[in-house]
């Protein structure tokens, strides 16, 4: 017997499309026979784990037929102390998707609201949708900056969440603090405010720690150990709120969500400082030069604040099958609403040499 199981499965989660990420390494490697390839599409930090981690990841490898602690008890006081909060403001996740997740799904049901931006994080909408919520895009100013008017004017009374990211993934722009908290005075107190801050490393310089500055009583500020610190395949991320917001969305968590290793190594991480910063510098100036050098071929489509630049061009799925073609894989920003766009993550020096000397070839047979 055939089972159209569409048919039995809650109703919104038929209309939704899996999250695509970039394609994996080992599988164009495979389609192209090519003997290397580089990843650029999911803003990872290219130069690998912090060097503490690994050690950490090593150390506790016999450790794992136990469970982990449930609470990350450790990870959570380490966390505390460096933000200067108690441990209760503090939520775990099993990367910050996990926390982003749990608070809509907290939060936000049947009949309520949900607001984003249109160009944001597409994790919004599918934690929205499967929370049995209903999402409400608002689209960005001209410049692809969120719309921080429009987004308070799109609050009803029947808004939950509002979900943002600074900087924001895709578009790469920034909003500085005051303006942010500029717009949270002009929430309802009763609604509870996602800033996503996935990209914080690649911005402190320019805009300081929104934790202890931003003042809003629903605010959770989710940071995550996926980008700068290269822990992406461990899974870690975190939020920051007011200790009842916190209790609430705990109470939604599994017992056993961050696994030990993830735990250990976001520890060992936080102990990497200088050699955390010291990528990031280099990755800065690197995306100096990749945005000048896009410029310089008219294909810059905006300046980024993240760990990864925006090319912009009428034909960029040809571009991409081109790059891919020579083993460089790009995001397509199609699935986002912005068909012209490829992003592409900031690499180590030697791969964005070889991405730059792969785009000069192939606008050569593009224009
Ligand atoms: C990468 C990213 C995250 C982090 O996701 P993890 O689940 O922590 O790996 C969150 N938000 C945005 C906007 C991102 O780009």
């Amino acid at each position: 017997m055939n089972i159209d199981w569409s048919r039995r499965a809650v109703r919104q989660c038929v209309h939704l499309h899996p999250y695509i990420p970039g394609k994996p390494v080992e599988q164009l490697l495979e389609e192209k026979g090519l003997a290397s390839a580089i990843k650029l599409a999911s803003n990872e930090n290219p130069y690998g784990p912090a060097p503490k981690a690994m050690d950490a990841i090593r150390g506790y490898a016999g450790g794992v037929h136990r469970y982990p602690d449930g609470a990350a008890g450790s990870l959570k006081t380490v966390l505390a102390e460096r933000h200067n909060v108690s441990p209760e403001h503090i939520l775990i996740g099993n990367g910050s998707s996990e926390v982003l997740e749990m608070m809509i799904r907290t939060f936000a049901n049947h009949g309520n609201e949900v607001v984003y931006s249109e160009h944001g994080f597409i994790m919004y909408a599918l934690a929205t949708v499967a929370a049995g919520a209903t999402g409400v895009a608002v689209p960005e100013g001209d410049d692809l900056s969120h719309d921080l008017n429009a987004m308070a004017r799109a609050v009803t009374d029947r808004t939950r969440v509002i979900c943002m990211a600074n900087p924001n993934n895709p578009t790469g722009t920034l909003h500085d603090l005051d303006a942010i908290q500029v717009f949270l005075d002009r929430l309802p107190r009763n609604i509870i405010v996602l800033l996503d801050e996935a990209y914080y490393e690649y911005t402190s310089v320019i805009i300081g720690d929104a934790i202890g500055r931003l003042d809003h009583p629903g605010l959770v500020i989710c940071r995550t150990f996926s980008k700068a610190y290269g822990l992406a395949g461990l899974r870690v991320g975190y939020g920051v709120g007011h200790a009842d917001v916190i209790d609430l969305a705990n109470r939604f968590r599994a017992p056993f969500n961050v696994n030990l290793i993830a735990q250990k190594a976001a520890m060992a991480a936080l102990d990497d400082v200088d050699w955390v910063l010291d990528k990031v510098v280099i990755t800065l100036n690197e995306r100096t030069k990749l945005e000048a050098f896009l410029a310089e071929h008219l294909l810059l489509g905006g300046t980024s604040h993240g760990n990864f630049v925006l090319l912009r061009h009428p034909r960029s799925m040809n571009i991409l099958r081109m790059l891919e073609n020579k083993g460089i894989i790009p995001r397509p920003l199609a699935p986002y609403g912005m068909p012209e766009y490829l992003r592409i993550t900031v690499g180590t020096v030697g791969e964005n040499t070889r991405f730059m000397a792969a785009i000069h070839t192939i606008m050569e047979h593009i224009q």
